[in-house]
This record gives structure tokens, sequence and C-alpha cells, in this order.
């Protein structure tokens, strides 16, 4: 079925079109939609008729208003950071959930947003691949999850890292909407500058994202710099193995002229070594680069360890005096499991004593 929140603006106006409306009252139900309003009754700029007409095609099935809502939240109060569990709108009667993790930062607020149901990567790390792969969200639940969060904590939004449960990659199209709903002015009008995509690493879509996107920030998970080793934590790396992966992202930061970040999650014994950390030397040396170092968060299912904070500080000095930028990720809502790889399928609303 058609839904709107997935409707860029220029559908929108065929939609206002199909209605017998002109097409700028697409562009006004596009604004509301896009400020978190779903009531039609609200979008008070609309004619009664036309509001009419909206909601009895709501009701009729002829379209949905997909998105999401907050059906519980965790709040990590030494830092602010919420993790929310979303339950999507769709229509099928299944009842799904995904999580999102919002986090305070100098320069903003950033919403961390899930691109799909579970994932298909297997990365053996991380608790996305535990529950399997279901499916892949639509735009509107992508851009949903920013709108229940903005309206759940009252504050704006204005930065988001496509780094949730998923492989963004791997849902291409939905995402590259998303990317556009959020950027056109008549909605969030958020700068691409401030939207960052991370991908384990599917190349064709690197070269797609560099010719589609060159303004939004491209994030590496590299997590090893030898095949045997990756192809172990990372199954994606048997298909596309590291010379073609660096290669990749050397033709996005000659392309675009903009920094890759290569995250880099340090596991304890695994990757960290004096050895692991030449290797990063010697492969990334003289890239237009940035290593973010993330100690492992843990899940306790994969039996992996995080290196300690001090051993991460000691491979980033190590980096930085080899010329290359690094920096040990801030970590923003570990008392929750809401931190980088803790974000995992959930079947059904857990119902914690938490109330909203
Ligand atoms: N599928 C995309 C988006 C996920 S982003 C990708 O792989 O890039 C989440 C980041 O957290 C990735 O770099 C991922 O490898 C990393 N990660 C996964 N599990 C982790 C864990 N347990 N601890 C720390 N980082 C983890």
């Amino acid at each position: 079925m058609r839904d709107l929140l997935s409707m860029t603006i220029e559908e929108m106006k065929q939609f206002a079109g199909q209605l017998g409306e002109k097409p700028f009252r697409g562009k006004q139900i596009y604004a509301w939609l896009n400020r978190g309003v779903c009531d039609f009754d609200e979008m008070t700029d609309l004619s009664l008729s036309l509001r009419q007409k909206l909601e009895n095609g709501l009701r009729n099935g002829d379209f949905t208003i997909g998105g999401c809502r907050v059906a519980d939240v965790q709040k990590d109060d030494t830092d602010g950071t919420r993790k929310f569990l979303f339950e999507l709108g769709q229509d099928d009667g299944d009842r799904d959930f995904v999580e999102g993790v919002f986090m305070k930062y100098r320069y903003g607020n950033t919403l961390c947003v899930s691109s799909q149901i579970g994932c298909r990567m297997g990365c053996r790390f991380c608790a996305s691949a535990l529950g399997g792969f279901v499916r892949n969200l639509n735009a509107g639940e992508m851009l949903g999850q920013l709108l229940a969060a903005e309206k759940y904590t009252g504050e704006e939004i204005n930065h988001i890292v496509v780094m949730g449960m998923g492989e963004p990659f791997d849902n291409y199209e939905n995402v590259s909407k998303f990317l556009r709903l959020l950027h056109d002015e008549a909605g969030k009008n958020m700068s691409y500058r401030n939207m960052t995509v991370s991908t384990s690493g599917i190349v064709p879509m690197i070269d797609r994202f560099a010719e589609d996107f060159p303004q939004v920030n491209l994030a590496i998970s590299l997590h090893r710099l030898t095949d045997e080793g990756r192809s172990a934590i990372m199954p994606i790396n048997r298909k596309y193995p590291l010379d073609e992966l660096l290669a990749a992202a050397r033709r996005y930061t000659d392309k675009t002229h903009r920094r890759i970040t290569f995250e880099y999650t340090l596991i304890r014994g695994e990757n960290d070594s004096d050895e692991d950390v030449e290797l990063i030397r010697k492969r990334l040396g003289g890239m237009l680069c940035h290593v973010n170092l993330i100690p492992l968060n843990k899940v306790e299912e994969t039996g992996f360890d995080g290196s300690t904070r001090s051993r991460a500080e000691e491979i980033a000095a190590a980096l930085e005096s080899a010329g290359i930028p690094a920096t040990v990720r801030r970590e923003l809502g570990g008392e929750i499991d809401g931190a980088c790889g803790q974000l995992r399928r959930i079947s059904s609303c857990p119902n914690t004593s938490f109330s909203l």
C-alpha cells in the first residue's frame, strides 16, 4: 500500500493531483508529515473537504501513514542517551520493532537510525546479526524513527547516523530515499553533511554512494586488516576482500575529496596487538581518512571481549604519531545496551516497568 511518509515531495504533489487537488496541496501535506503531524485534523491550512478526503482514504485503506511510534525507552542518566524501541506502523498485521539511539553531543543531537529489521551480514561480534534477517525498512519507517524520537524528547535532532540495526547498503534504494527526504527543504531540511552512513563494505554500493551522495559522510567498518582475519569475523569480506574494499575507499576519497571514517572495533586478543596496529598503519597510511576506534561492547552470546580503554588510547596515539588521525569513540549508552553493536531484534514489546 502507498505510504505517505515515504513519499518525496514530487510524489506527494502527484498524489494531491490524484485527489483532484492542486500540486501545492501536496507540498503542504508533505510539510506537516515531516514535522511529525500525522493527524489530518491538525493540518489546518488544508480545506475541510481535503482533510475529509484524506481521512476517508486512510480509513478505506487507499494509503497509509507508516512510520513508527515509541514503544519503550531506556535512559542512561550518566550521559542523557536514550535507547528507543520503535514499533513499526506497517499494515500487514505483524508487530515489528527496531531500536534507535538518541545521543547528545557538543555539536547537537544525533539519532542512530536502524535501516533493517535484523541483518544479513552475520558479523560475529554484533548483536544485530543474532536474530537473523526479517525485512528492509522503507524510507518512512526510517524518517519515522526521527520524528518519533523528536516528539518524545521535545528536542530537535540535527544529525543522523545510519548505524543502527541493519546494513544500509543492503537496502540502498530505501536508505537513499530516506536521506533525500531528510534533506528536502520543505521537510526537515537537514544538511547532507550532518548525515553519516556506515557500511560493512559492500563495494559496488560505495561507488554508487560516492556518485549519488558526495556530501554525506561515509564510514566503513574495517575491524581487521588481513583477509583471513577479517573474513573470520565479517563474512562479507569473502565477497569483497580488503584490496577491493580499500580500492573503493580510495575511489570515494578521490571523487568526493571527503575524509572517510574507518571504524575499528577493538576486540581483546583478536585485533588489538602491536602487529595489528602496524597493519593499520601500512594499509591506511596516506589515505584521506580518520580511524574511529571502538572498544567492543559486550554481547553475551558472542564470547568476545573489548580491549581496555587504555589500550584503545595507546593504539590511537600510535596511529596519530604515524600520521593517521585516530580517536577513541566516546562511549554513550553503554549502561543500557544502546552502544554500537548492541542493538538487536526484539520480536515483541518487552513491556518493561518503564512507562511512557
Ligand atoms: N551494518 C553497518 C551499520 C552498523 S554500524 C556496518 O557494519 O557498518 C555499527 C558499527 O558498530 C559497525 O562498525 C559495527 O561493526 C560496530 N559494531 C558491531 N558490533 C559491535 C560491538 N559489539 N561493539 C562495538 N562495535 C560494534
